[in-house]
């Protein structure tokens, strides 16, 4: 078995950003708006800015009164659009419950959505011809890369199907020629989970339940890729029960230190790609 890291991939791509920093005519701006304050969100916005003054970004972060109405964080929002100064625009979660962040997410100009959550985004990836991807779902992809695994036909199992995770990660799949079978809690709860999990050559896992893939379902040789991430006790833990399923893979994600250090890398090179195509 070999430990699939996400940190070393991360730097590779770090480096790769920086060259691509020094070939622009100026500094490229990540534009991140807040609505109140959260501890946790906190914490992960003083990350990105480190993250980016490392790489050669400006991080302008802007914090809105907890109560503000939609309107006024679209208004916000379209103000960034048309100030052409800023580059990419990040709305950090969670949102406070008056906000809908699907429906604002959709004002967000699609060359600045370097979440790549815009539909105008999301549809390119139905044709293939996505400039900008949906971070999680790329850093997967970063992964499999790094295992030089060929998806042609291979069988692949994605367990669970969220619009920001399980669905764009299955299209990428299918665009390299895989076989991709999506499960779900339809899936588990028609008590066929076990069987596809069984017959997956890769497995992906974006669910948020610890323990929910046991061990001893992963087939000899699989790469398992464990995006979930859950608490327990002191402890954060994926949704694969690692030990028993390190025993049989061939290359597995830890959690923490997968996926996780890919995803704020994926988001600046993102950025930098929307500053590419703006200029
Ligand atoms: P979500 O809640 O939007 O979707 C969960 C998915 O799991 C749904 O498709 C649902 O049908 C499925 N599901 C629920 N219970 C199930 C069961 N018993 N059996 C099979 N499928 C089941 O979640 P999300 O936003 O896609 O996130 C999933 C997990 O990935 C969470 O733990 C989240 O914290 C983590 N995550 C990690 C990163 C990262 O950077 N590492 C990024 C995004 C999400």
């Amino acid at each position: 078995m070999r430990l699939l890291e996400g940190k070393p991939i991360a730097e590779k791509i770090k480096e790769e950003i920086r060259q691509a920093v020094s070939k622009l005519s100026r500094k490229p701006v990540l534009a991140s708006v807040m609505v109140g304050d959260n501890p946790g969100a906190d914490a992960y916005v003083k990350s990105q800015a480190r993250i980016a003054e490392n790489l050669g970004i400006e991080y302008r972060f802007q914090r809105l009164a907890a109560d503000s109405t939609e309107n006024q964080l679209i208004d916000f929002i379209k103000e960034l659009n048309s100030d052409s100064s800023v580059n990419g625009i990040i709305i950090q979660m969670p949102l406070p419950q008056q906000i809908d962040y699907k429906r604002i997410s959709q004002f967000i100009a699609p060359e600045k959505d370097i979440e790549g959550m815009h539909p105008v985004n999301i549809g390119k990836i139905l044709f293939g011809k996505a400039n900008i991807l949906p971070c999680t779902p790329a850093a997967v992809m970063e992964l499999l890369k790094e295992t030089g695994v060929d998806l042609y036909g291979k069988e692949v199992v994605v367990v669970g199907h969220s619009e920001i995770v399980g669905k764009p990660l299955s299209l990428l799949l299918l665009d390299k020629f895989a076989t991709v079978t999506v499960c779900h809690i339809g899936t588990s709860k028609a008590g066929k989970l076990e069987g596809h999990v069984k017959n997956a050559e890769i497995l992906i896992v974006a669910v948020g339940k610890a323990g929910l893939i046991k061990g001893e379902w992963i087939k000899e040789g699989a790469i398992v890729i464990d995006v979930g991430i859950n608490r327990v006790g002191d402890k954060i833990v994926g949704d694969v029960e690692f030990d028993e399923a390190s025993k049989r893979a061939s290359w597995i994600t830890p959690v923490p230190g997968g996926v996780g250090p890919l995803t704020v890398t994926i988001l600046m090179r993102n950025l930098v790609e929307a500053a590419k195509l703006q200029q």
